[in-house]
This record gives C-alpha cells, structure tokens and sequence, in this order.
C-alpha cells in the first residue's frame, strides 16, 4: 500500500494473488495495530503517511564505519528479551535487533513500553564491557545522552532528559531507555540497551498511557525517516558507550547535567514503597546519583526503585 496514492482493493489483491476479502480484513487489522489507513469508497485504500520500514542493509551500509551488526524483525516480543538471550548464547558485542513492532516492550520494574506498528523505532543494542556490572550503575544516563545528541543532530535541538533513563521533549516523554545487564561480579559484562523512540504516537495510543507523551513528528513538524534515526542513534551511542568503557561517566557529567529537564527545578522523589522527598534539583553525582536540595538538606539518590516527578512551584 502506498504513502502517496490510492490503490484500489482489486489492484492489491492482484498484485499479492490474495482475494479481496482478504485484503480488506488485514487492513482492518493493520488498523487496529494503530496503522493509519484511509479507505475510500471507488478510489481503494491510501496510508494517511507515507511509511519508512526498516532497511538493515541500508543502516549497516551508512554505519560501516561502527560495525554494527544489524537484526531486523517483523514483530517480536520485546527486542531487549530477545537480544539478551541471543547474547547468552554469544551474540557479538555491538549486535542490533530492531523490530518493526514490539508487542511487549518493556519499561523499568515491569511496566510496558507501547509502540505502533512500524510508527516508532525500538531497538537493542548488545554491548560487552570489560567492566563489572556495578561500573555500570551510570549506563543509562550515558545512554539518554546519547539519544538527545542523536535528536540534536536530526533537528530537535530541546530534548532534555529526564533522570534516570527517559528523554522528553517539552516535558513530555519522546523516548525510553531500558537497560538488562548480564554478567559475572569481577567483570566482563554484558549490557542489553533497550531504546524506544516515539516517531508517530497514534492518538488511540497515547490515550493507553498514564503519562504527558509526545513523538518526533510533532517536536519536528514532519516526519522522519526511521532508518536515518536509527543510523543516528549507533552513531551518537558509539560514542558514549565507547568513551564509558574507557572512562567510565565522569567526562560525561556536566553535559548530562546541563541537558537535565529538572536542573534547578522543584521536584518530588517517589520510592516504590510510596515514600516521597521534596525539594530542588541540584544534579547528579559522579556516580550518577540524583541531588535533591530538600528543606532537611540535601539528599543523594541511586536509581533503582525510585521515579523523579515534577512539581509546580
Ligand atoms: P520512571 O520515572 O520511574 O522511569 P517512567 O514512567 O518513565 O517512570 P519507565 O519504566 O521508564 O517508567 O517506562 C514505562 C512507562 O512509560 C509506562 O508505564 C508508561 O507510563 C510510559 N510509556 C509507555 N509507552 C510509552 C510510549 N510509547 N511513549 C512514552 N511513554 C510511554
């Protein structure tokens, strides 16, 4: 089906040797994944957006240069889950496993990730660190500067990132991070970076979930073509992964800090147990901990069971 004209039901079926029938009953349930199509009566079927589907050959060619290995599949269940036991069994380091739709993405403490049909980009990328798990409590502050950078360079020159694992445009969630790490207690470690980017949120999407969200064609004004997305993203995350692995966050810092949707804000620290701490944001320490300026002094807090929100003054 095409972006830009109506195709009519019999020049589908034709062309898939499939009956009519069965056209109209997969764009029905192309509809219901959150695929936008405009069906019309004597013109025939027309996505509402032209569409960019995933070219593994294409990024692998444009990112030589990184040596990435790319994986792209149709649907899975959540591409950190199936990367994770790909590596288990000795998947190289810098493998990518990027589907055209996730039917169980998942976010931190078991919550879930939505993403449309082919409308967001969700991706894992495997990376072996000569480090112990416990040097990786920074990754994904790392991670998100990574994708605001990525942002930066397609145009959406405000994303801002949320600590510790979110990136927001607007104060609304454009991205997610999810990182699974693998690994024994002196090191080496395996790392499965998990990343959603929302590219194209259908309404009936947004309304599943709890929280202000926003997609990139609205912080842009038009769309963007996934592939150069993803290119972008292993560009930008080669270059904080690799400068973690020999560096660890220090060097990383004050860039993340600077780019901290909540520096100087009031804010309200939540524990999954339901206690909370009030106060203003004062940064991050180098080992990633969040300051929070409270009316008792100042508290530092380590990510884990803990979810930052925002307050109005
Ligand atoms: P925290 O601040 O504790 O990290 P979070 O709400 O960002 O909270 P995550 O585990 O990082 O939690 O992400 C999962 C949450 O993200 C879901 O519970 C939902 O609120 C939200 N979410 C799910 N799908 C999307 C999406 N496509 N775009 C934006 N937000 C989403």
């Amino acid at each position: 089906m095409s972006g830009e004209e109506f195709r009519s039901g019999e020049a589908i079926a034709n062309r898939l040797s499939i009956s009519r029938a069965s056209v109209h009953n997969a764009v029905r349930q192309a509809q219901g994944l959150g695929v936008e199509v405009y069906s019309v009566r004597g013109r025939g079927y027309r996505l509402a957006h032209p569409h960019s589907w995933l070219d593994a050959e294409q990024v692998e060619a444009e990112a030589k240069d990184l040596g990435y290995r790319l994986h792209v599949h149709d649907q899975v269940d959540s591409t950190n889950s199936r990367l994770m036991a790909l590596g288990q069994v000795g998947a190289a380091h810098k493998t990518v496993l990027a589907a055209e739709w996730q039917t169980g993405g998942k976010g931190r403490r078991g919550r879930t990730w939505l993403s449309p049909l082919g409308g967001g980009l969700a991706f894992s990328a495997l990376w072996r660190f000569n480090r112990t798990a416990s040097d990786l409590s920074c990754l994904s502050l790392a991670v998100g500067l990574g994708l605001v950078r990525a942002l930066r360079q397609l145009g959406l020159a405000d994303a801002q990132l949320k600590w510790p694992n979110d990136v927001l445009h607007q104060d609304r969630k454009l991205a997610g991070i999810l990182i699974e790490l693998h690994g024994e207690a002196l090191g080496p470690s395996m790392a499965v970076i998990g990343v959603g980017v929302n590219v194209r949120l259908p309404e009936a999407l947004r309304s599943e979930i709890d929280q202000p969200v926003t997609d990139l064609l609205e912080g842009l004004g038009e769309a963007v073509d996934r592939n150069h997305l993803l290119i972008e993203c292993l560009r930008q995350l080669d270059g904080v992964l690799s400068h973690y692995e020999e560096e660890g966050f220090a060097g990383l810092r004050s860039e993340w800090e600077a780019n901290h949707a909540f520096h100087g804000r009031e804010a309200r620290m939540i524990a999954a147990q339901g206690e909370s701490w009030r106060g203003r944001v004062a940064g991050i320490d180098e080992a990633g901990a969040l300051l929070l300026d409270t009316e008792t002094g100042q508290r530092r807090f380590y990510s884990g069971e803990l979810s930052l929100r925002g307050v109005s003054a």
